[in-house]
């Protein structure tokens, strides 16, 4: 019996500056307290600009609110002559709890590869952040058919060689690239078709029951009039949202799938 908490995590991307983050994570929070949400049935995090992140953390602690927050990239080095690089001990020191690595926009403007997601992966791990590995391919690969080994192979890479006390602090993302801020939705089935495979792939590297505690979102034009039937899918574990995420009201029904479900 799995135990897998649902993560509704909000990337915000380059949007919403250090004020307008405060304003965002007060009426989001003002949300889903004024609906008594249960934060044990859905977890709620939002990924947002670095220069938000210290106004954020300000924020939550002070107001001891349950909303999670993270950043959409790291760097792979510990420190040194790395102009413009964040490091993970520099996100860890301010309270970051989840990282997104490996962002199709990542992977698509800056050539980020699997083996560099791998190093970022490695360096949040080792600063107890949670990675939220993003994987998925492009429309051309899926109208070849090959979306399976291809999405896969991806994930194969991303976490090559991580110890299991590693992978745990992973969260992966199935996040087709033709369905990200397209408004183009993969239907339910397609995405528990590959969310399914890499759960598998998981148990075969490592073993079902590291499998069974892995949580795998889907990502790509979610809302919440499509987000319960996504989340009907028995291996679908929450949702990587962009668009709809700064929208605090209805990201907060994201986070409330089940009460439209
Ligand atoms: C994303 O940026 O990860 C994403 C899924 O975007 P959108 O929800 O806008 O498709």
């Amino acid at each position: 019996m799995t135990t897998r908490i649902p993560l509704m995590a909000g990337n915000w991307k380059m949007n919403l500056n250090h004020l307008e983050a405060i304003a965002q994570v007060q009426k989001l929070s003002q949300y889903l307290t004024d609906a008594k949400h249960d934060f044990a049935t859905a977890e709620a995090a939002v990924l947002v600009p670095y220069t938000d992140l210290r106004s954020v953390q300000t924020l939550v602690d002070s107001d001891n609110l349950p909303i999670e927050y993270g950043a959409q990239d790291v760097s792979e080095h510990a420190s040194g002559a790395y102009t413009g690089d964040i490091s993970a001990d520099m996100l860890k020191s301010l309270g970051v709890k989840f990282c997104a690595v490996g962002h199709s926009e990542r992977r698509e403007y800056y050539g980020e590869t699997d083996a560099l997601v791998n190093a970022k992966v490695r360096a949040l791990a080792a600063a107890d952040i949670v990675s939220i590995v993003c994987v998925g391919e492009a429309l051309e690969i899926r109208k070849a058919g090959n979306h399976v080994p291809y999405t896969v192979d991806s994930l194969k890479g991303s976490i090559a060689d991580l110890s299991p006390e590693e992978l745990a602090k992973t969260v992966i993302a199935y996040e087709p690239v033709w369905a990200i801020g397209t408004g183009e939705v993969a239907t339910p089935a397609d995405a528990q078709e590959v969310i399914g495979a890499l759960r598998e792939a998981i148990a075969e590297m490592y073993d079902a029951d590291v499998a069974d505690a892995m949580r795998i979102l889907y990502g790509g034009s979610v809302k919440s009039g499509n987000v319960a039937e996504i989340m009907a899918e028995k291996d679908i574990d929450g949702a990587l949202v962009g668009g709809a995420s700064l929208d605090p009201e209805e990201f907060s029904k994201i986070v409330r799938f089940a009460d439209h479900a």
